[in-house]
């Protein structure tokens, strides 16, 4: 979703379903609601909206409870069984309290009751929008790293597994690259960790800079980041461990009246089918502390 764009501008780009039974009053908001949403699927069950929301992977669903075939709240039930972030409004008469009570407990979100104020409706959808926005937030923030602005550990491991099914269906392998910056702990003793923070998000930046969209590249420890090169092997991704080592080496960061210079030890481990993540990693690992060993601003290889 696009953020910089207004709530209810929003809802244009949005597919929602819309589930009543009752012809009058499908017709009626079928009408009113095609004209605020991006696409509008409607059905007149619970099993039909199922069907809907599996093609079509609505954000918002709208339902009536009490309907033939499959009620909304049995539909509901199943729908949050696969997604969790749908915004789910149930249509509600008022003595159906009980139903009400089931539908918070299934996970709806809102509750709009009837007969239906069409006023009422898009507030309750903005709301669904704005909740919707929260929930992107969230996600976005458990995958990433807030210092460096870099994919996180979480991240890692989906994107990992990814790989490692690729390599394993078609042989091609990948390569990881762990890269330590060296003496990091002076940065911070000399200038304060204001400044180490400072290096290390130039450092994540000027890394990204210099991979492709198809590699990966997350925070891996302190001044430690990790990076997945897709289907590359390891003579390649020493090229690019070398490459990496450079621009770091020549990376001027501007600090109060100074320019900061770092470098970084690099280590590289590639893929091959049949091993597992943490072995992989910990080659990629054992060669950056080899690098460190040999003097620093320097790529060693794995020897598997
Ligand atoms: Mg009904």
């Amino acid at each position: 979703m696009n953020k910089t764009m207004g709530d209810a501008d929003c809802l244009k780009n949005l597919t929602v379903l819309y589930v009543e039974d009752q012809e009058d009053a499908r017709v009626q908001f079928t009408r009113f609601l095609e004209r605020l949403v991006g696409q509008l699927l409607v059905a007149e069950n619970g099993a039909e909206g199922l069907n809907l929301f599996m093609a079509n992977h609505p954000q918002i669903i709208i339902t009536d409870i009490l309907m033939p075939v499959m009620d909304g709240l049995v539909m509901s039930q199943e729908i949050r069984k696969i997604d969790r972030s749908v915004q789910i409004i149930v249509l509600t008469a008022f003595e159906q309290i009980d139903y009400l009570k089931s539908a918070i407990n299934i996970g709806v979100n809102k509750y709009v009751t009837k007969p239906v104020n069409g006023v009422t409706l898009y507030k309750t959808m903005l709301e669904c929008v704005v909740d919707l926005r929260s929930l992107e937030q969230l996600k976005d923030a458990a995958r990433t790293d807030l210092l460096t602005g870099l994919a996180n550990r979480r991240e890692l491991e989906i994107r990992f597994s990814a790989e490692k099914g690729r390599a394993e269906r078609n042989g091609i392998p990948f390569s990881v690259i762990i890269a330590d910056i060296d003496f990091f702990k002076r940065v911070n003793d000399t200038y304060g960790h204001l400044a180490g923070d400072h290096v290390l998000k130039a450092v994540a930046d000027a890394l990204v800079g210099c991979i492709r969209t198809e590699d990966f590249c997350c925070r891996w420890g302190g001044e430690e980041f990790l990076l997945l090169l897709a289907s590359t092997n390891l003579e390649a991704a020493a090229i690019v461990a070398e490459k990496l080592r450079q621009i770091v080496f020549n990376l001027e960061i501007p600090w109060e009246w100074e320019s900061l210079r770092v470098t970084v030890s690099l280590g590289v481990s590639t893929y091959k089918p049949g091993m597992d993540r943490d072995e992989c990693i910990r080659l990629a690992d054992e060669a950056m502390f080899r690098a460190k060993a040999a003097g620093r601003n320097r790529v060693e290889l794995s020897e598997v």
